[in-house]
């Protein structure tokens, strides 16, 4: 490849070619579709309009040169209601020609090769204008966050969905669903659950499974980006026609909104599924992907390319379609995969203009470092640099680790490692190296990548009996479902989620099949998965009721909250004088002296045990006996 950092980083060029008009792509109506595509040092460009959305099929309507303007946009406008009509740009550049999709494309044909027009308002659900899910303002803190991959959820038998939706965007809108044994499933479940947001994997266009061959089996996560304002198309009914994906996402999130859950996207702005055929990459030449200094690809998302934010169109592109989904899907938020590898400045672009229209979105991301070429006078959106982003919140894999054990390295604070009650003291208050404050920190334990919490439990601790497992299981989801910051489950967590093939625990299973990554609704008729489904709810319930666990601003938690070390893996943690938060992470029972802590009886209820979250039990003894492994919740209530 050539070195482009020079040409697209001159001034000259930056001054002469950045166009910051919003009307990119195929603007449609019933009368003339008007085409536009940035395409600087482009030769020729021509508009090819085909009758089918597939590529290579011979239906070519019609081809017509256009019209090259100021700041490299080329246009043409088309007489006629295009609604439905499927096109392609015919770019020819210095050194090469080629056919490629509108990167602003609305949406496509069968794997996102041929761009379709549309009429977008055709596309909506029923009363989709009065689409508003809650009304009351939201915090970051209010949130409670699921995290969830689309043909997961419903792809097993057990699921209840009915066949042809199963494993696509309309199974989300199947009410009434329910396993074998008659225990409510799906968006009947996630309803009762009492999330607040569902976090769904991406469902943009991605490249990985071939739309053609859905009869076929086929699994990917989908971090490999193809068209980024498009649905992807293996979760519709119908790939070959661009409306219905279209049509069938959006009746996913109304169904979700209309039970008062949120829905945020994943997005992977970060890096392209291939940078040589990436349209943008084609149309004009090597501008979307970072380069190094030799010309080869940065490659700090080890996906073979990284995204070059800095640049002035790549940073309206990103900017420009995340509000595209906010607006248009409803969006209520954003999780940004590998986000260390986009600047600050565009992270800050993206949640300012969002946030101008939509005030409750939130915004989170991976704030890893990482090896990534960007220009100098630009900071990587990490967790080192969380103050310069702060209405955007990272991933704390403080607290991860230290709940169940840095990857490959053995136990955690709830499995057994001693001498880490300081660092639960910092992972609880938001007070980690690099979090300004609890706004800004989401705690989790387990996510789609690496071990489920399961399986990570049980490879660290192998001898450990079922039972001591679910007891670690369960303080590791009170831990952070109580620490002041985000929430974040896994799916599955609360089911005991593991991830095997042919008895082998499966790692990474980005690609692995159904049974590895179903959900197996099935466990719900058994009684020990759904004790601990029900822990989860009653944590869940917990935290939105208790609005002091809300707290945004590191100085609210350092004015209203104390720790104190009882013994060796057994913490305290008093808010305010209403909530006291004892983890037990020790295999003894711990004798917890009330007087000791001027708490009378009648005073103060028992919310959380070993045994059931969100209870109101009376304390019946001067001393309360908290179970080895445990959390114990008393909340003043006088
Ligand atoms: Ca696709």
């Amino acid at each position: 490849m050539i070195i482009h950092n020079d040409v697209y980083s001159d001034e000259h060029f930056v001054k002469k070619y950045t166009y910051m008009g919003n009307d990119l792509g195929a603007v449609w109506s019933k009368e003339s579709t008007t085409f536009k595509i940035w395409a600087p040092l482009a030769k020729t460009v021509e508009l090819a309009l085909y009758r089918n959305g597939t590529f290579g099929v011979e239906d070519l309507l019609r081809k017509d040169g256009m019209k090259k303007g100021d700041q490299g946009v080329w246009t043409l406008k088309v007489e006629g209601d295009l609604n439905g009509i499927y096109y392609t740009y015919f770019v020819e550049n210095d050194d090469e020609a080629a056919e490629v999709c509108d990167p602003y494309a609305r949406t496509t044909g069968v794997n996102g090769k041929r761009a379709m027009v549309l009429n977008l308002a055709s596309t909506n659900p029923t009363d989709w204008e009065r689409d508003i899910p809650l009304e009351e303002p939201l915090k970051y803190t209010d949130a409670v966050l699921y995290e969830l991959h689309i043909r997961d959820f419903s792809i097993d038998e057990s699921s209840g969905v009915s066949e042809k939706n199963r494993g696509k965007y309309l199974a989300f809108t199947e009410e009434g669903t329910k396993t074998p044994n008659g225990t409510p499933t799906c968006l009947d479940y996630l309803t009762s659950l009492g999330i607040t947001h569902l976090h769904l994997l991406p469902m943009y266009d991605y490249g990985s499974v071939d739309e053609e061959k859905l009869e076929e089996p086929q699994f990917n996560w989908g971090y490999d980006p193809v068209n980024y304002n498009v649905p992807e198309g293996s979760y519709s009914t119908d790939p070959f026609h661009g409306e219905v994906r279209v049509k069938e996402m959006k009746q996913m999130i109304k169904a979700l909104h209309d039970r008062g859950i949120r829905v945020v996207m994943d997005v992977v702005y970060n890096h392209v599924y291939d940078a040589d055929t990436f349209c943008f990459n084609k149309i004009v030449p090597g501008y979307f992907s970072r380069q190094n200094e030799d010309g080869s690809c940065s490659n700090g998302s080890y996906c073979g390319n990284d995204t070059a934010s800095e640049r002035p169109m790549v940073r309206k592109y990103i900017v420009d379609s995340v509000n595209y989904w906010a607006d248009e899907y409803h969006m209520d938020g954003f999780r940004f995969d590998l986000v260390g590898l986009l600047d600050t400045e565009t992270v800050n672009e993206i949640v300012n203009t969002v946030h101008k229209k939509h005030p409750n979105v939130i915004f989170y991301g991976e704030g890893w470092s990482l090896p990534t070429a960007m220009q100098d006078g630009y900071f990587p959106a990490t967790q080192v640099h969380a103050a310069k982003t702060p209405d955007f919140a990272y991933f704390s894999d403080d607290i991860r680790d230290l709940l169940a054990g840095r990857n490959g390295e053995g136990e955690g604070f709830v499995s057994g490692k001693t001498d880490c009650e300081e660092l639960v003291a910092k992972c609880f208050m938001a007070k980690t190296s690099w979090c300004p404050k609890p706004a800004q920190t989401v705690n989790y334990v387990s996510c789609h990548d690496n071990y489920t919490l399961m399986d990570k439990l049980r490879i660290t601790r192998p001898e450990a009996s079922f039972e001591k497992l679910v007891r670690m299981n369960k303080l590791a989801a009170a831990i952070y479902m109580t620490s002041f910051g985000i929430p974040f489950i896994h799916a599955g967590e609360e089911l005991l989620r593991i991830k095997e093939e042919n008895g082998r625990i499966v790692e990474n299973s980005y690609n692995s099949s159904d049974s590895v990554n179903k959900i197996r609704w099935g466990q719900l008729d058994d009684k020990k998965y759904a004790e601990v489904m029900e822990y989860y709810k009653g944590l869940i319930k917990f935290r939105k009721d208790n609005r002091v666990l809300h707290f945004s601003t590191a100085k609210e938690v350092i004015e209203n909250v104390t720790y104190q070390k009882l013994s060796d893996n057994v913490v305290l943690f008093k808010i305010k004088d209403e909530l006291i938060i004892i983890f037990n992470a020790s295999e003894n029972r711990y004798q917890f002296d009330m007087g000791k802590y001027g708490i009378i009886n009648g005073d103060w209820k028992i919310c959380v045990n070993s045994m059931r979250a969100d209870i109101e039990e009376e304390i019946g003894e001067s001393c309360i006996e908290i179970p080895e492994i445990s959390t114990m919740i008393l909340k003043f209530s006088k």
